[in-house]
């Protein structure tokens, strides 16, 4: 049966530790947890192939990389693990440290728009399991944003775009040390659209790639993407979906 799934969705995963962890077909198969017992998914049926193929890895705590078309279903394929490693590990006292944002997972997005999609999709999970997220990006008020990392929640999660990300670093409103979750959505079109530097940055403000979990999502595989994979993540299981060359 999963031999059959791989073929038909065109779904490779290149695993360097051979781990023998195999695709999750159904919902049901996945673990119960505090998370997947509020059933997020009653929407939807089945989980998609990048979902599919992503979850058992990143859900035992392998990074990831995550090699699929726009529409194949990526936002979920991290949002899960993410908000599950968050809910399963012990909240630190306060997330909040006088004037600093400490959060314990970063997602990182190119665009404002992307960074909203995703802010909305790992919310509604997150608010099942008490955690919260907050959304930064450019063009828009940095006072409403700051207001919004000091509230008593503080932010467990923060989905940002590179730029406003790197000026909420170095001003101390966001620190990274406590992040044991970081995540590179469309990783080619960051690289594209010039935000190398900040990404490192970024990337340098969290724990050492040892200490942290790290997953890269992104549509093409081209050498850039490739070295930025190699410097940032710890024996990433590699998985891609459809039958492009990447
Ligand atoms: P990508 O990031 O790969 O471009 P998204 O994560 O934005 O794709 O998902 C595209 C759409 O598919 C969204 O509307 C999302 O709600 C929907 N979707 C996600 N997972 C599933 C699923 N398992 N079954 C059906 N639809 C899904
Ligand atoms: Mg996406």
């Amino acid at each position: 049966e999963i031999a059959a799934f791989l073929e038909k969705q065109e779904v490779r995963i290149i695993d360097p530790s051979n781990s023998n962890l195999r695709p999750v077909i159904q919902f049901s198969q996945l673990p119960s947890s505090t998370l997947l017992s509020k059933k997020p998914f009653a929407s939807f049926t089945s989980p998609t192939p990048i979902q599919s193929a992503s979850w058992p890895f990143a859900l035992s705590g392998r990074d990831v990389i995550g090699i699929a078309e726009t529409g194949s279903g990526k936002t979920l394929a991290f949002s899960v693990p993410c908000v599950e490693a968050l809910a399963s590990s012990a909240k630190p006292k306060s997330s909040k440290n006088g004037r600093t944002a400490h959060a314990r997972a970063v997602i990182v997005s190119p665009t404002r728009e992307l960074a909203m999609q995703t802010h909305a999709a790992i919310s509604s999970l997150a608010q099942l399991v008490g955690l919260s997220a907050v959304c930064l990006y450019g063009g828009a008020s940095k006072d409403d944003q700051r207001a919004l990392l000091r509230k008593n929640s503080g932010a467990d999660i923060i989905v940002a775009t590179p730029g406003r990300l790197k000026d909420f670093l170095s001003e101390g409103a966001v620190s990274l040390e406590s992040v044991m979750f970081a995540v590179l959505d469309e990783a080619d079109r960051m690289l594209d659209k010039g935000f190398e530097d900040d990404i490192k940055l970024i990337l340098g403000s969290c724990p050492p790639r040892e200490k942290r979990q790290t997953l890269m999502f992104t549509a093409t595989w081209p050498n850039s993407v490739r070295v930025l994979a190699e410097s940032f993540m710890v024996d990433p299981v590699k998985v891609t979906i459809g039958n492009r060359t990447r």
